[in-house]
């Protein structure tokens, strides 16, 4: 299901403007308000008033900037008309949008929180104001989601519940208002307090503020265009932000055609709802489309009843219900918006997340290519070095980077979605609630590995590429866990370490402080840990999920070391894009 994915920069050198703007902006030297003070001392702890001085000192925030090289996105445009050209300018601007939603489905006093920080007297007030623009809020992503600003942990439930709600406490409401229970835990509601009563908000109302501007700038690209399936898209989904009804604009969307315009613009993922994985947030990625590359690696989607059947699990489990239409297409990005912008930045997306769509006609798969070669050159070659024995580090290749990345993609796609438990017909992401984030993603980046398995029995890719294929996976699951335990793909990635370790499909050299993999336990491994994923979500296992995480998702001493060595490597690259093309 969920695809993978993060520019912020306030007063940028190339002079594009804040996309999170503060309300009021302070003009002065920025002392405190009368007011704001008096708030300050009511509400001690408040986000809003100003910390004490005294942080955490191991916590270091211009290292934690340093996390992310920042790297200028040329894309080639000159192929546009001038029509295409309009269209996509009018999506840069609707996709900025999206990152204001966002910014509030974060936290909902975001804003005021960043007038705080952006009035502070501290003497790093520049690097505070920049990363707080960078992660949409004062919670750092690359370090677990660490407050640089107060010390209030960011709320499990993000903006989408009210703040002080637990999950206990949400599912006792539940079960005591069963009438209330699908407006509650749509995708496309907030939830807020209406006295001692839970209320659901649809978003349509809660973020109309900027929903409907981007509706408008969907309607105007709609009549620019004479892309028939671009126009059916914009117009569905500028009457879904308006409705809150995804579905028919999911469909097309499946169907766009004819046009390098790609984009994906709404509410997506559920990511940031840690609570209960229920709430989907916003976001966009306008993208142009290589059409040779994209034609390149159509073929393999053709196999997708090939893979399925090939999963490790009993015949039962499989899951034949799907749709098999996959259309994938290799483009580069120009703008991203919301949910992608802070953390790591994502370099494939695989939508819809809709379980009936995805049933009906199921997903398509964009790699975002530029984002990806750029990681490459800045982060997993170099990485390689420094995880693996030299013989195998020099197999890591950008090849396999991008195959890697198609069949994790692809493999959002096989697998059980629809299932039945305790007599219930439900699906896996309901079934695992917060749980499934981290586990679909490591069943995606080890089915991924499975696929390509497959495709090398079949003559598709060159068997003689084994190891390029096992060590740039080993190489991709370091450059995952440095993402941190908290983010979906970073625990993920800990999970397949800590299982695949034990299983012995790398050992570690002490005097070397490198790892050898193991080309016949790597696969016996992956083929374990594949198996034992697809059952917890074939039989919704909630606590045998959580059981299962706890076990294996765990660095030891060996994995920290050689994250330790990683120090001088960025994190993950903060790509700048045009302001518009
Ligand atoms: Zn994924």
């Amino acid at each position: 299901m969920l695809p993978c994915f993060y520019l912020f920069l306030p007063f940028a050198p190339n002079g594009r403007k804040p996309r999170v703007r503060p309300i009021n902006p302070p003009d002065g030297p920025y002392p405190m308000p009368k007011f704001l003070l008096a708030s300050a001392l009511l509400a001690a702890t408040s986000l809003v008033s100003v910390p004490a001085l005294a942080a955490e000192p191991a916590y270091d925030l211009a290292a934690q900037k340093a996390k992310l090289a920042t790297i200028p996105m040329a894309v080639d445009t000159k192929f546009l008309s001038a029509e295409e050209r309009d269209v996509v300018n009018l999506l840069i601007k609707a996709s900025d949008l999206m990152s204001e939603v966002y910014l509030r489905q974060r936290y909902a006093e975001n804003p005021q929180v960043r007038r705080a920080v952006s009035m502070n007297r501290r003497a790093d007030r520049d690097l505070l104001v920049e990363m707080f623009d960078r992660n949409f809020g004062p919670w750092d992503e690359l370090a677990d989601l660490h407050p640089f600003w107060g010390t209030t942990p960011m709320p499990e439930g993000a903006g989408f519940y009210p703040e002080d709600l637990t999950r206990a406490d949400f599912e006792a409401y539940l079960a005591a208002h069963p009438e209330q229970k699908a407006a509650l835990t749509s995708p496309y509601t907030v939830v807020r307090r209406d006295g001692a009563k839970l209320v659901a908000v649809p978003y349509s109302v809660a973020y109309k503020e900027w929903l409907e501007p981007a509706a408008k700038l969907l309607d105007q690209a709609a009549a620019r265009t004479s892309n028939a399936s671009l126009r059916k898209f914009l117009s569905l989904r500028a009457k879904a932000f308006r409705t809150d009804d995804y579905y028919e604009s999911e469909l097309a969307w499946m169907d766009l055609k004819d046009t390098p315009i790609e984009v994906a613009i709404g509410p997506y993922e559920v990511y940031t709802d840690r609570l209960m994985g229920a709430k989907t947030s916003f976001e966009s990625f306008v993208t142009l489309k290589d059409p040779v590359e994209s034609a390149a690696l159509a073929k393999y989607k053709n196999y997708l009843r090939d893979m399925e059947a090939n999963l490790p699990i009993a015949e039962e489990y499989k899951n034949f219900q799907r749709g098999f239409e996959s259309p994938i297409a290799v483009a580069e990005q120009i703008r991203g918006g919301g949910d992608n912008v802070p953390g790591p930045q994502t370099v494939a997306f695989n939508l819809p997340n809709d379980e009936r769509v995805r049933e009906a006609k199921g997903a398509k798969k964009v790699i975002l290519s530029n984002v990806l070669g750029a990681k490459f050159e800045r982060i997993l070659k170099p990485m390689g070095a420094l995880v693996l024995v030299p013989s195998q580090a020099a197999q890591v290749d950008r090849k396999y980077m991008q195959l890697e990345t198609l069949f994790h993609e692809l493999s959002h796609s096989l697998g059980p979605g629809t299932i039945v438990v305790n007599g219930q017909t439900t699906t896996v992401d309901k079934a695992l609630k917060e749980q499934n984030s981290a586990i679909e993603e490591a069943k995606a980046d080890v089915a991924g590995v499975w696929d390509i398995l497959l495709m090398m029995q079949k003559g598709e890719i060159p068997a003689a590429e084994r190891p390029q294929l096992f060590a740039t996976y080993v190489a991709g699951i370091f450059r995952a866990v440095r993402f941190g335990a908290v983010e979906a793909h970073g625990k993920g990635a800990a999970l397949q370490y800590g299982y695949l370790r034990a299983k012995g499909a790398f050992t570690f050299d002490a005097a070397t402080k490198r790892y050898t993999y193991d080309d016949a336990k790597m696969e016996a491994g992956l083929r374990d840990l594949l198996h034992d994923m697809l059952m917890l979500q074939a039989k919704g296992d909630y606590e045998g999920t959580k059981a299962f995480m706890a076990r294996w998702a765990k660095l030891d001493p060996e994995a920290e070391g050689v994250i330790a060595s990683m120090a001088d490597l960025p994190v993950d690259i903060r790509p700048v894009y045009p302001e518009g093309i």
